[in-house]
This record gives C-alpha cells, structure tokens and sequence, in this order.
C-alpha cells in the first residue's frame, strides 16, 4: 500500500512537472480538455522528434537493408479488411446502468470506480451489462456523402501500409530479401478507457518496421540446414541460414541495444516472452518490450514473428501477387516478416519517468535545497546546452554569451537565458534536463588576465562539476557527447 501511494505521488510529481515545463499537457484545454488526448509542448515536441530522429537514423542510415515509407492515414477500406481489423480489432466493452460509465471487461479489476475511487469496477457495486465487442478503429466518411460505401477509416497502426506498398518499395529501393520496410506515424484508437496519462491515448505515433525474410525452406534449400538460435555464433555472418527464430531473436536484441543507447539501460526494461495461449492465431512467436512505470510494468514495443499471414492476406483481398522471386535460392514465395513495433508516446513517458530525480543542490545563498533533475540521455535531451551570461545588466557579457550562442546553435539546440541568478537558471535547465549549462563571465573577457580570456565554464547537469573551457572547443567538445 506504502508503495502504491508513493508510486501515486511521484505520477503526480511527473505529470505535473510535464505541465509546468511544457512537456505534455491536455488537448484542448481551454475547453476542459478531450479525453485520450494530448498535447507536447516545447520541450515534448523536442523530445519527441529526437525520440523518432534516433530511431529513423538507427534504422536507416546505419543499415544497408532497410527502406523507409511516409504513407497515408487513411487508406483504402479493403486494407482493414485484409488486415482483420474490420472483423477483429475490438475490445470487449460493459457499461455500468448505475455510474453510467463505460469499461474495458478485461480491465475492470485495474479500473478505478468514478464513482467510489477507492475500489475497482470489478469491486463496486454497480450492475453492469454482459460484455460486447467494441471496434477500435475511428470511422470517417471520404467525400461529401456521408454513405455506407464512403466509410473509411484513420489508420488503427501505421504497419498495414508497409505490407500494401510491399511490392512497390521492394522495386523502387532494389532491395533483396531479407529486408525491411520502417515507418514512422499517427495511429488512432478509440480506446474504451484511455488512462495512465499518455500511456494509453486515442491518438499516438508508431515506428514500425516490417522485416522480410525468407521462408525455414527456403533457408534450408538455400543451405542445407536453418540456424538456430543456440547457434548464431555473431550477429555478423551467415544471414542467408537465418531461420525465422533467429530473426525474431536478433530483432529483440537490436530493440533492447537501441533502447540502452537512449538511456533506458537492459536493467530497466523486461523482456516477456508471450505464451503460446496468448499469441495472436498468426505469431509464432511475440516478445513484448516492457518498462516499469509508476502506474505498473507496461507494453513499450512488441517484436512478432507473423509468419506470411499479412502479405496473404493482402494477396487474397487484392488479388495482386504479394511473391518475390528470389535469385540466389532460385525460389518464389510470399516473404515472412518480423516485426518490430514501438509507440513514440510511450516510450518518451517512459523516458520522462526515467529521467526523473529528486536530489539537492546549494541555492545561490550557500544552502542546500532540492532540485529535480530531469537525467535524460544527452542524446535526446529536449535542449543540449543553456548560455549564460553571468550578469545581464552587463552588456558585454550578454554580448559575448550571444556570440557564443551563436556559435553553438548551428550544431544543436541551444537555449539562450539571462533572466534571474545564476542558481534560479540552472535549476530550470536541470528540471528542462539540458545536459550542459556554459556560463559567460568576467575571466571570459579577460578581466582576470589574458590566460582566461576567450574561456567559459562548463556546468554537468548530473554532476553539477564545472570546468573552464576555451570557448573554440565547445562545439565539438558538446557534439561529441550528444551524437
Ligand atoms: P496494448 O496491449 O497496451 O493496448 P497493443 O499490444 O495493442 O498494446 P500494438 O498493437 O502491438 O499494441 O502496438 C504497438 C505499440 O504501439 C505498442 O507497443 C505501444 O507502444 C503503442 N500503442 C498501442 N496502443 C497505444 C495507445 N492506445 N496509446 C499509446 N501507444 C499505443
């Protein structure tokens, strides 16, 4: 119960800390807000493009097999069909004839009661109806006539196009099998019971990869035996014996090294291994990627082994050929995939979460007091670095300190500040998580002697060491520790 309710009260802290620094906030607020909603304000939206730009950089430029995609949100309506998502994209749904509230079956023992916040739906005691399917996906009409036949619908995850389009991006990039396909995008669910802040929202991005692979026997054909797990002896050679498993193997590996180098370390995340009665009827195997927030330990990613299901189907609904025709196994077959599937949201609350620290600093007085430091890996940090002037009633340190902000600016995000002491600013550059704080003073214009001249001091966020550095080394000192 202790650690409930301190798990309640640091949620508290973050969310609120969101608001305040302009992380995350309520859509529309001014007018009470929309529920599954949410806005990323100044420092949110920074910390998201860097979220997706390490992604999209790990994903395309640092391989040699991977193609990206930038596709529609809504797509023909026969792609859901394909899909199962008309069918079977639902959630089962009760409502309570005594609150009036609407709830999610499978959850009603983590559903807080609106009525009586101190027991779950399942405990309460109001009377609720026999569960029924509710379909997630946001329906919409294209055209003017609001008809049956012009129903379309705002994509429920940004994968499908990846399986459409594979035909055309396997042409256009001159790719082979094995391959892949990523994509980053907005995925809209009506979710029954959107909660835990973003964690569960109505509207959420997606980076998704679809990676290709050649069907066990064609491997086997192809080599004579398939790898597997036990054996891959390095993630380096051999890719052609590369059965399925391996595959699968190596993309939860690649997932969990890429989460560690954006400062969410092995040891924070759980791999889960699906059972085989919880798989979907087509995986062959899932792992979810999960991270311990304070409302519980979550769904981050999903890696799944889907074997043919999706390109068949699309084969089946469209009547287009989903085969590749592959040279160096002289075989045509439809490719198995791997797929590797993460929500932007998700994790940069999960980033947030982890950044989080409460310590103490010395005030500009001397004494010590708190501070909230927001730890974010350098490389995602909202703001890289914060300029200084120690005093800006001085114009030739605002001055210099512009100077050198300029200097800084072209090379990452810089952030300019010259209001209040010098304690005040580094506190709200430790709470925005601005790994670096460069402070321009009297010795930078040489009023302590020439050997000064032209140096500035660097602040650590974590550490709060500081150092004098010539101001010339700044830039590649800090784009060193950033990239
Ligand atoms: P959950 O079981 O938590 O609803 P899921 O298994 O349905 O998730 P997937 O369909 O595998 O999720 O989607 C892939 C990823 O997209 C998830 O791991 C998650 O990061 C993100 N995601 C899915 N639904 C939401 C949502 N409602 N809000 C925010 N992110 C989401």
């Amino acid at each position: 119960m202790a650690e409930t309710n301190s798990n309640e009260l640091l949620m508290e802290k973050i969310v609120s800390l969101c608001k305040r620094r302009g992380f995350i906030f309520q859509s529309s607020e001014i007018y009470g807000g929309i529920n599954g909603f949410w806005d990323y304000g100044p420092l949110g939206a920074e910390l998201k493009r860097n979220i997706k730009e390490c992604w999209w950089r790990s994903m395309t430029q640092e391989r040699d097999d991977m193609a990206g995609l930038d596709a529609t949100i809504i797509m023909h309506p026969d792609i859901w069909r394909a899909s199962g998502h008309v069918e079977t994209f639902t959630d089962p749904l009760v409502d309570c004839k005594t609150c009036k509230g609407r709830f999610r079956a499978d959850q009603l023992a983590e559903t807080p009661c609106p009525k009586d916040s101190r027991k779950t739906v399942a405990e309460c005691d109001g009377e609720k109806t026999e569960a029924r399917r509710f379909n997630l996906m946001f329906k919409t009409f294209v055209g003017p006539v609001e008809s049956e036949e012009n129903v379309a619908y705002l994509r429920p995850e940004t994968a499908q196009a990846m399986f459409a389009q594979f035909k055309t991006v396997l042409e256009v990039s001159r790719r082979k099998v094995p391959f892949g396909i990523c994509q980053i995008g907005k995925a809209f669910r009506n979710e029954i019971n959107p909660r835990n802040f973003t964690f569960r929202s109505r509207e959420f991005e997606q980076m998704e990869v679809e990676f290709f692979i050649r069907p066990d026997e064609v491997v086997r054909q192809l080599a004579g035996s398939v790898a597997c797990v036990a054996d891959r002896p390095d993630l380096g050679g051999a890719r052609h014996t590369w059965g399925w498993e391996v595959w699968h193997k190596y993309w939860v590996e690649e997932r969990l090294r890429w989460y560690a180098a954006i400062g969410l370390p092995r040891e924070s995340l759980v791999e889960y291994w699906q059972k085989p009665e919880e798989l979907a009827h087509y995986a062959k195997a899932t792992v979810d990627i999960l991270y311990t927030f304070p409302f519980g330990t979550q769904e981050l990613e999903g890696v799944a082994a889907r074997g043919d299901f999706d390109l068949a189907q699309h084969q089946k609904f469209s009547g287009k050929s989903m085969e590749y025709f592959d040279d160096e196994a002289k075989a045509k077959y439809v490719p198995h995939v791997i797929e590797p599937s993460a929500g932007v949201d998700r994790l940069a609350l999960a980033l947030i979460c982890q950044a989080y620290t409460e310590d103490e600093a010395p005030n500009d007085k001397g004494q010590m007091e708190k501070r909230v430091v927001m730890r974010f890996h350098p490389r995602i940090a909202p703001i890289k670095v914060a300029v200084l002037p120690l005093l800006r009633n001085r114009p030739e340190l605002v001055a210099k300190a512009l100077e050198v902000r300029d200097l800084l600016r072209s090379h990452m995000a810089v952030f300019y500040d010259d209001a209040g002491a010098i304690g005040r600013r580094y506190r709200r550059q430790d709470e925005a998580g601005t790994p670096f704080g460069v402070t321009v003073d009297f010795e930078t214009l040489g009023e302590q002697g020439p050997a000064l001249k032209d140096t500035v001091t660097l602040r650590d966020r974590d550490t709060m060491h500081q150092e004098r550095v010539r101001i010339g080394e700044l830039a590649p000192r800090l784009a060193a520790a950033i990239r």
